[in-house]
């Protein structure tokens, strides 16, 4: 059993790639996002959850962490897991790492994809077109990238003083990015 996390900037191709890698490995998609979009439409923190969502902030973390870890704590048990958005601060990776030793399941590799901020603007205003994402917007995104990088090096030197990274550049084709993931999983599933 193998789990992963996807990390990178808005626009990255974190969903894509992990709907891809949950497919091909059989793993759990957990998508922040997602779980989020569907508590922005129904649930008891609607519009809380809402109005972080259309400015770009990060929802607060006792409230996603709540969230994300009552899926985490079931599909751990049972399946290997692809985290999606999550984890986004040190606060909410030191929590899931304490949930991955008391389930003492692997912790998670972290796949981070990078791909430079001009680019990632340009793919999330043209999936914008179509989304119905309150978010894809050019102010907002500005803001989620600057959301982003204000989080990233903290989290990244976390994984990376245990490492637990691997990067990987995000800027060719959805296949080919895909072709050089499934290969580092391979050799992460050889090692076990
Ligand atoms: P993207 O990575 O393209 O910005 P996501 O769907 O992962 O898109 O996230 C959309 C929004 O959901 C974020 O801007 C943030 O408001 C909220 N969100 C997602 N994941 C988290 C998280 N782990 N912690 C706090 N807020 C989150």
């Amino acid at each position: 059993m193998i789990n992963l996390i996807i990390f990178g900037p808005p626009g990255a191709g974190k969903g894509t790639q992990a709907k891809l890698i949950a497919e091909k490995y059989q793993l759990y998609h957990l998508s922040s996002g997602e779980i989020l979009r569907q508590e922005a439409a129904s649930g008891p923190y609607q519009e809380k959850i809402s109005s972080y969502l259309a400015s770009g902030q990060l929802v607060p973390d006792d409230l996603i962490i709540e969230m994300v870890e009552k899926i985490a704590d079931i599909q751990l048990s049972t399946l290997g897991t692809i985290f999606d958005g999550y984890p986004r601060t040190l606060d909410q990776a030191k929590s899931l790492d304490r949930l991955f030793s008391q389930k003492e399941v692997s912790p998670a590799t972290v796949i981070n994809l990078f791909l430079n901020e001009a680019e990632a603007t340009e793919r999330i205003l043209l999936r914008g077109q179509h989304s119905g994402r309150t978010d894809d917007n050019l102010s907002i995104i500005k803001e989620r990238f600057r959301v982003y990088h204000q989080e990233t090096d903290s989290l990244l030197k976390y994984y990376q003083e245990q490492n637990r990274v691997i990067d990987i550049d995000g800027s060719p084709d959805i296949i080919t990015v895909n072709a050089t993931i499934n290969e580092i999983i391979d050799k992460l599933l050889e090692r076990k």
